[in-house]
């Protein structure tokens, strides 16, 4: 396994000391992974998303069974006659990022990590700290100062260290870059480091089973930093560089309307974020001003062949009361997944009969 820089293509030996290139530019990892054999899972008995772990980073059984809570598996809900949500909130720490935690922090135990810091508007910095807990590495989660009581109380059962940054998501980010650069800990940021997606794009391949080896035609996700997109992309172009499938999905991702600097690049075809004046937004789990992986973001969104919708403060709140009365209390964030689904038919309205599958990745009980 090894790091690669995207600007300068400069190699790394995957270490615990590193989270960026020497030229600044980000980082990519690199794996020896096996196609899967999807017809032999069918009757694998492993529920959790390790039932994937020959095409995940190369990690022993022994680490896998400490560290892991049974994440993944997550059942597809029916909304409506044509919609499903992904239902990741079933997580054990109640929201998808687990997917890419439990890789990540197991990637940490690997290295012999005793100490690592993580940034988040909540849901990662929770799920990096339970792992971490399990796998005896001990933390400190940097979170805006605005973080909901429920989500500070969550991290700190795991007895993670908080520090509450006033200043926003990206103050809060440059806070615990600052705290890596004089502790050299691990920085186990969802952003910087490729690990996470690996795990996230697990939340595919469980679509494709669930499936009955198909995948629907349009697929929603939000995007803040990219965290679902990333892997998503990822999983999509392993399923058809193994002959799984010959064409994409059409991919609609979505941002509040408040706060969608990829949404307007993606519009007027740009290869980054216009600077915007962001206004405040329910969804604070994706109001990310200047996202770090902007680029390829976009690249991603481009190269799937996919589109940007936008959704507002009004519609994020209607979609969460629709969903509760179908049974399903998501988080704020999480609806805006619905909001713009219902927004998509709105304006393409030959979508309304093609079966589409919605992510439900936090649960509401964090964040009220
Ligand atoms: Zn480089």
């Amino acid at each position: 396994m090894q790091y690669r820089c995207n600007g300068c293509h400069t190699s790394y030996s995957f270490d615990k000391g590193r989270y960026k290139c020497d030229c600044g530019g980000l980082l990519q990892i690199e794996y020896p992974k096996k196609p899967l054999d999807f017809a032999s899972l069918a009757t694998c008995p492993e529920r959790s998303l390790w039932r994937y772990a020959k095409a995940l980073p190369p990690i022993s059984w022994d680490i896998i069974q400490k560290i892991t809570m049974g994440e993944g598996g997550t059942p597809l809900i029916r909304l409506e006659k044509h919609l499903w949500g992904k239902a990741d909130y079933f997580m054990p720490t109640l929201s998808f990022k687990d997917r890419g935690a439990v890789v990540l922090v197991a990637a940490m135990s690997k290295l012999g990590v005793k100490h690592c810091i993580i940034d988040s508007s909540g849901n990662a910095g929770t799920a990096i700290a339970a792992y971490s807990a399990r796998a005896n590495i001990s933390c400190e989660v940097f979170v805006p100062i605005e973080t909901n009581a429920q989500k500070i109380a969550q991290i700190e059962a795991y007895q993670a260290t908080i520090h509450r940054i006033e200043g926003g998501r990206e103050a809060t980010a440059q806070a615990a870059l600052d705290r890596v650069e004089l502790t050299h800990a691990f920085y186990a940021s969802h952003v910087y480091n490729p690990l996470f997606w690996e795990g996230t794009k697990t939340y595919l391949y469980e679509i494709f089973e669930q499936c009955e080896g198909n995948l629907p035609q349009v697929l929603v996700v939000p995007v803040g930093n990219g965290t679902l997109l990333m892997g998503l992309t990822i999983a999509l172009e392993e399923l058809k560089s193994w002959g799984f499938i010959t064409k994409f999905p059409l991919v609609v991702a979505v941002q509040a309307a408040n706060c969608d600097p990829l949404a307007k690049a993606f519009s007027r075809g740009l290869p980054e974020g216009p600077p915007i004046n962001n206004k405040p937004t329910v969804a604070d789990g994706i109001a990310i001003t200047h996202p770090l992986r902007e680029t390829q973001i976009l690249e991603a969104l481009r190269f799937l062949r996919g589109t940007f919708i936008t959704v507002t403060e009004e519609q994020i709140l209607f979609a969460q009361r629709a969903l509760a009365l179908r049974g399903v209390f998501v988080e704020k964030t999480s609806a805006v997944n619905y909001a713009g689904y219902l927004n998509m038919l709105e304006q393409r309205k030959e979508l309304k009969d093609v079966d589409t599958v919605i992510p439900l990745c936090g649960s509401g009980l964090k964040s009220f």
